[in-house]
C-alpha cells in the first residue's frame, strides 16, 4: 500500500511505501477510492491538535470497497462499499458510552487522529465503525458526507427545528447542510469571510436565500447560527443575530479564542454550544437522508500523491465545496 504520512506537526506529509494492512479480530481493510479533506485534518497537521498518533495517516473521510475481513466480523462482505468516519472506536463501557453519548466516549480512536485513516490506498478500520454505502454510486460525490455531511447534521439536530438558521464559514460542511436545511423548508443565511463573492455565489446556487460576509448583519434575525469556520470572533457575532432563546452551535473541533463580549447579547435565554465528535446513530440518520434529500457535493479531485497542496488549498480557502483525495493506482 502507499500512504501519505505525517511524520510530526508542522511537516510536510511524504508518500510512504508500507506492507498492506491486515484485519485484527473485529476489523475490515478497504481499499480506498476516495478519502476528503476535512479542516480537521489541516488542525492535525498544523499541531493545533494535542497527541496524534506518530507517525500518522490522516483523512476520516474514507469511501472503499472492503477488501478482507477479520475474524468475528459478519456484518460487512468483501466487495462491499463502505464509509469510514471520524469516530474510530468507543470503549462501550465508560458513563457515556452507556448512556447513548458515544461521541464523549472516554477511551475513544479517532480514524485520522488517534488510529491512521484513508489518505492511503488502503485502510484497516473497526467494521462496527464502518458503514455501509450500498445506493451511493459515486465515491468521490460520498466521501465529504462521511464528516461535512455527518458532522452539520448532528450541529443542525443540535440548533433546533426554527426556520431560519445562519451557518458561519461557507464550505464543504456548510454546503451540504444548506441543501439538507433547503429540503426541510428552511431559511438559509450564508455568512462567508468579508468579500468572499465566490462563496456567497456558491451558496445562492445553492438555494440559500441570504448570502453576505460574516461583518454583515442578517435582513432577519435567525433562530439559530452554527459555526463551522474556526474563527472565535464569529461567537458574539454568531449571537448579536439570533433571536431570544436562539442558539449559536459551534461545530469544529478548534476555533481561535472568543473574544469578550457584553451580556446582554447571550441574555434573554440565548445559548452556545458546541458539537463534538459523532455517534454511530448519527452516521446512520444522515446517510439515508443525504440521498432522500438529493444532497450534491461540490468537489475539486487531487491524485493522493498531491495531498500536501490539497491542505495548502483548503488552509489558503480556494476549495468550493470539498477537496477529495483520490488514489491514482
Ligand atoms: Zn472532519
Ligand atoms: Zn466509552
Amino acid at each position: 500500500m502507499k500512504a501519505m504520512v505525517l511524520g510530526a506537526p508542522g511537516r510536510r506529509l511524504e508518500l510512504e511505501a508500507r506492507a498492506d494492512p491486515t484485519p485484527s479480530a473485529g476489523e475490515i481493510v478497504v481499499r480506498v477510492e476516495a478519502c476528503a479533506v476535512c479542516r480537521t485534518d489541516l488542525h492535525v497537521v498544523d499541531g493545533e491538535l494535542p497527541g496524534p498518533r506518530l507517525p500518522l495517516v490522516p483523512g476520516h473521510e474514507i469511501v472503499g470497497i472492503v477488501t478482507v475481513v477479520g475474524a468475528g466480523v459478519d456484518s460487512i462482505q468483501p466487495g462491499q462499499r463502505v464509509g469510514i468516519p471520524w469516530l474510530g472506536h468507543t470503549c462501550g463501557c465508560c458513563t457515556y458510552c452507556r448512556s447513548g453519548d458515544e461521541n464523549l466516549c472516554d477511551q475513544p480512536l479517532f480514524t485520522g487522529y488517534t488510529r491512521d485513516g484513508g489518505f492511503a490506498t488502503h485502510v484497516a478500520a473497526d467494521a462496527r465503525f464502518a458503514f455501509p454505502l450500498e445506493g451511493f454510486a459515486d465515491p468521490i460525490a460520498a466521501a465529504p458526507l462521511l464528516c461535512a455531511g455527518l458532522i452539520g447534521w448532528r450541529c443542525l439536530c443540535k440548533a433546533g427545528t426554527g426556520r431560519r438558521v445562519g451557518l458561519y464559514g461557507f464550505g464543504a460542511a456548510a454546503h451540504i447542510l444548506a441543501q439538507v436545511c433547503r429540503w426541510q423548508g428552511r431559511e438559509v443565511y450564508a455568512f462567508t469571510s468579508p468579500g468572499d463573492v465566490a462563496a456567497q455565489a456558491h451558496a445562492r446556487s445553492l438555494g440559500v436565500g441570504w448570502a453576505g460576509g460574516s461583518d454583515e448583519a442578517p435582513p432577519d434575525l435567525l433562530d439559530a447560527a452554527i459555526i463551522f469556520a474556526p474563527v472565535g470572533a464569529l461567537v458574539p457575532r454568531a449571537l448579536a443575530a439570533v433571536r431570544k432563546g436562539g442558539r449559536v452551535v459551534c461545530g469544529g473541533i478548534h476555533m481561535s479564542d472568543i473574544p469578550a463580549f457584553p451580556y446582554r447579547i447571550l441574555w434573554e435565554e440565548r445559548q452556545v454550544l458546541s458539537v463534538a465528535n459523532l455517534t454511530r446513530s448519527d452516521a446512520v440518520e444522515f446517510l439515508a437522508i443525504a440521498p432522500r434529500a438529493g444532497v450534491r457535493t461540490t468537489t475539486t479531485v487531487y491524485p493522493l500523491e498531491r495531498a500536501n497542496e490539497a491542505l495548502a488549498d483548503l488552509r489558503g480557502g480556494r476549495i468550493q465545496g470539498a477537496a477529495v483525495l483520490v488514489p491514482s493506482v
